[in-house]
């Protein structure tokens, strides 16, 4: 597959970290990239007008070397969510703001949950150090409990402190990035080929058409060059930095705005560069199709309760991820306390990979799609249009307002007893007293009906001396002296056949049976 093509080690050059800035609202992380972007030493070097197209480039000057950092700059996790949930992954380095004076708040724990399911290292800003009553010693005891161990208490996590209001540290912030971009990740990537890369914003513009923002994240992207991005195509016709001046390339984790395209790709979508125009439209076209069947195979992907112990049986499946959500933080620990102290069985286990106060948002149904997580809501509604999301995306919902009830559907689920139980029902016996070779046919059983009925298409097995000798039979073949009969019951004479199967001898005994729905207890 070419968009798997490997590259030779030799190839590949280092490539700046790309950053996405999270944490709960205002808490300053818009005034953070404001700043972060205000301190790049080489700003106004162009005397470009700085614009929004979804992304930035600054450089740090990191022990005497010059090196760029990429920043997503749209603030919060739900475009980070979004484009993983698309299957794409975007971030290198996850910047989670958090206000010392607030300190963690619940959208805090969800960008760090977020970030940690997408296992992005992350370093934490403690921002508005300036403000009376700002207390970063407890952000980092805060943090510790969800993992999260400062450096300072022999943990890994780099935390700053800084104020974007008064560009305090903010220096320091992008050497901590830098740092930990290094120890934990391989950034580097060829820059010697046809780019491919990812959308990250793209809108309609009445004068030049489709605009779209690319991050290129292999290879060099060139104006002139044919791409495809999501089911949109066309040939490179410019492309802009974010300070609005024109460029002819560029290169791995660099963000530019591309003209040209057919119609709006959307964030999260992949591009790369093909042979000619032809090809791009019908790889485009191709893509159009794949969606919907992708859409399609998403429904029957689904991981709801009931289908958790089936998975589990055919060992697919070990793990039950869960979203919660409740109306007061009260209710939803006390949900996941006892939901934590279910017993559950060998080898499968509870994961709950998110919770949170209010409305089930598109985000949680986001995060569920992408970890096949269940949803259980507490007291809560879906957001408007969360329901339809979660239809759409197969994402099974759960609502409850007492909390024993969740935990005995859970309960059931983990132990395989929410779906129905099926149990096998027995039709009818027939002794055989002939056996008939047909060559049409295979052998047909010369039977007589020994209890109950005798039906056509219905599961059968074969005994032999009170041993069963073949299982998992079909009545395929069931007649009434010659003529083909749908069921024969007691008393009366049939030949059956069992298709491919023809170990038959006089004297054996067939059972016929189906499987019906057990009833609860
Ligand atoms: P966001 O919702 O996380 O994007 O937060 P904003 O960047 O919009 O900031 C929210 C509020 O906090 C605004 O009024 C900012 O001016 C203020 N703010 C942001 N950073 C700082 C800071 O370092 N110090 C102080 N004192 N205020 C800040």
């Amino acid at each position: 597959d070419a968009e798997l093509e490997a590259e030779g080690d030799e190839e590949l050059e280092a490539r700046p970290p790309v950053v996405t800035v999270m944490g709960h609202v205002d808490h300053g992380k818009t005034r953070l990239l404001d700043a972060i972007r205000k301190s790049d030493v080489m700003a106004g070097e162009h005397g470009g007008i700085t614009q929004h197209i979804g992304a930035y480039q600054v450089t740090h000057n990191h022990e005497g070397d010059d090196r760029k950092i990429t920043f997503i700059d749209t603030p919060g996790h739900e475009a980070f969510t979004a484009m993983r949930a698309r299957g794409a992954k975007v971030t290198d380095i996850a910047i989670l703001v958090v206000a010392a004076d607030d300190g963690v708040m619940p959208q805090t724990v969800e960008a760090l949950n977020h970030a940690q399911a997408a296992n992005v290292p992350i370093v934490v800003a403690v921002n508005k150090i300036d403000k009376e009553g700002a207390n970063p010693e407890k952000v980092r005891g805060q943090l510790t409990e969800y993992g999260l161990v400062p450096e300072e208490y022999g943990g890994d996590t780099m935390f700053v402190e800084v104020s974007a209001r008064q560009n305090l540290n903010i220096d320091e912030l992008l050497e901590a990035v830098l740092l930990t971009a290094d120890a934990a990740l391989d950034m580097r990537a060829n820059p010697n080929k046809d780019a491919r890369g990812i959308a990250i914003e793209a809108n309609l513009d009445k004068g030049r058409g489709a605009v779209a923002t690319v991050l290129v994240q292999s290879g060099t992207l060139r104006v002139g060059d044919t791409i495809v991005a999501g089911t949109a195509h066309g040939r490179v016709r410019a492309m802009f930095d974010d300070d609005g001046s024109a460029l002819t390339e560029a290169g791995p984790s660099r963000p530019v705005q591309v003209l040209g395209l057919s119609n709006v790709p959307r964030a999260g979508d992949t591009f790369f560069v093909t042979a000619d125009e032809r090809t791009a439209r019908q790889i485009a076209e191709k893509r159009e199709a794949a969606d919907r069947n992708a859409a399609l195979a998403k429904r029957r992907k689904r991981i709801s309760l009931e289908d958790f112990d089936q998975a589990v049986a055919d060992g697919k499946i070990d793990t039950l991820n869960l979203i919660l959500k409740g109306d007061v933080s009260g209710a939803v620990e006390a949900l996941e306390d006892a939901l934590l102290k279910i017993d559950v069985g060998e080898g499968v286990q509870l994961r709950v990979i998110h919770r949170g106060v209010g409305a089930i948002t598109q985000n949680d149904v986001n995060l569920a799609t992408v970890d096949s997580a269940v949803i259980i809501g507490f007291n809560v509604k879906p957001a408007e249009r969360v329901a339809e999301l979660a239809d759409r995306e197969g994402v099974d919902m759960r609502f409850y307002s007492v909390i024993y009830s969740a935990i005995d559907d859970i309960e059931m689920a983990l132990k395989g007893m929410l779906k129905p139980e099926y149990e096998e029902f027995q039709l009818g016996t027939a002794e055989v007293r002939e056996v008939f070779r047909s060559s049409k046919f295979g052998n047909i059983a010369g039977s007589i009906v020994r209890s109950g009925i005798i039906r056509r298409n219905t599961k059968a097995r074969i005994s032999r001396d009170g041993k069963i000798i073949g299982d998992n039979l079909t009545v395929e073949t069931l007649k009434r002296f010659k003529d083909d009969a749908t069921e024969v019951r007691t008393d009366f004479e049939c030949g059956i056949g069992l298709g491919s199967y023809n170990d038959i001898n006089e004297g054996d005994i067939i059972e016929t049976f189906e499987m019906r729905e057990k009833p609860r207890v």
